[in-house]
């Protein structure tokens, strides 16, 4: 066991312009192959659900969906885009898919598609209200399908599969985490439909040189149960603090006994991908006779309207003719 130290950062609030609501914080505890990350979403998530009219229990699962794609590019030693995306197996139910996606400079969107259509939808909605009971609409633990997308720039594209083990968003990922890169790894994540946030906490492997050093200097400071005590005060984080405090403040909170150093955060904030151009290389993929014919029910226009941000691409006639041309 470790002497208990002093903290290094400090939890005094920010006083500018809400500059610790939408961010992600690195930290690493001293001397220790342990590395985390805690993120806070606030305006970005408000702008984000804005969007669509959704039920509150989807909304909260978008809000966890955003905050780990947050946590797990941090991972990530990439350039490019990681996306978590849910796809529900069956047919009966209430959701179809969703899907949230953080790049390397922190822009983050989300979308996902439901079934309201009947009383009797709009009612079961209506009496969700947690992530875990939107979550557990993909259906049966083993059918309803997490996949997670790595996009390096100009690199192939990655998908892993991640195995749904458990009827929580946090503990599938860590599971995965675990899985796939034999990294212990806690993730938790929450939302209360006003912001979201989360915290993921890895025990990285020793470099060689690390793992010869402790051989050599096994009684000389190893701490053996650093990671089950982490385990132990990451675990005492409440809901309601990953979605109120600053992510300094939750770093504060648990591990004020450890030697904690937390480098700059990244700021995290909405933005989206969508262009007029790629707009119109989806009309040149529906081919020029099938667009024309659309063009002619729809009154003179397609218009392309993107989900993640509302923006509604219109292309008139000639339009259509210049990109088939
Ligand atoms: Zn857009």
């Amino acid at each position: 066991m470790t002497i208990p130290n002093t903290p290094t950062i400090s939890n005094t609030p920010t006083q500018s312009n809400h500059p610790t609501d939408d961010l992600r914080q690195r930290f690493f505890i001293k001397d220790s192959p342990v590395r985390g990350d805690v993120v806070r979403l606030k305006h970005s998530y408000a702008t984000i659900v804005a969007q669509k009219d959704y039920p509150e229990a989807l909304k909260r699962l978008i809000g966890e969906l955003l905050s780990a794609a947050s946590l797990l590019i941090g991972t990530l030693k990439i350039n490019g885009t990681l996306s978590i995306q849910l796809q529900s197996s069956d047919e009966s139910s209430l959701l179809n898919w969703a899907m949230a996606e953080c790049d390397q400079s922190g822009i983050i969107r989300s979308l996902a598609s439901w079934k309201a259509d009947t009383d009797a939808q709009k009612q079961a909605w209506a009496s969700k209200i947690s992530a875990d009971e939107a979550f557990a609409e993909l259906g049966e633990a083993g059918r309803g399908v997490l996949f997670i997308n790595i996009q390096p720039e100009g690199g192939e594209p990655y998908q892993g599969i991640v195995e749904r083990s458990q009827d929580n968003l946090a503990q599938c990922l860590a599971h995965y985490q675990f899985q796939s890169a034999q990294i212990p790894t806690l993730i938790n994540l929450s939302c209360d439909g006003l912001q979201a946030g989360g915290i993921l906490v890895q025990m990285l492997p020793y470099t060689a040189e690390e793992a010869r050093l402790i051989e050599q200097n096994a009684s000389a400071g190893v701490d053996d149960d650093l990671w089950m005590r982490l385990t132990l005060l990451t675990r005492t984080v409440k809901p309601e603090e990953l979605t109120t405090l600053t992510p300094n403040e939750i770093i504060y909170r648990l591990y004020n006994e450890e030697q904690v150093i937390a480098p700059s955060p990244v700021a995290l904030s909405f933005g989206c991908t969508c262009s007029r151009d790629k707009s119109a290389k989806a009309i040149a993929l529906i081919g020029e006779s099938q667009a024309l014919e659309i063009i002619e029910e729809q009154g003179g226009t397609i218009a392309m309207d993107c989900g993640f941000c509302g923006t509604i691409y219109a292309f008139n006639r000639d339009d259509v003719m210049d990109i088939f041309a």
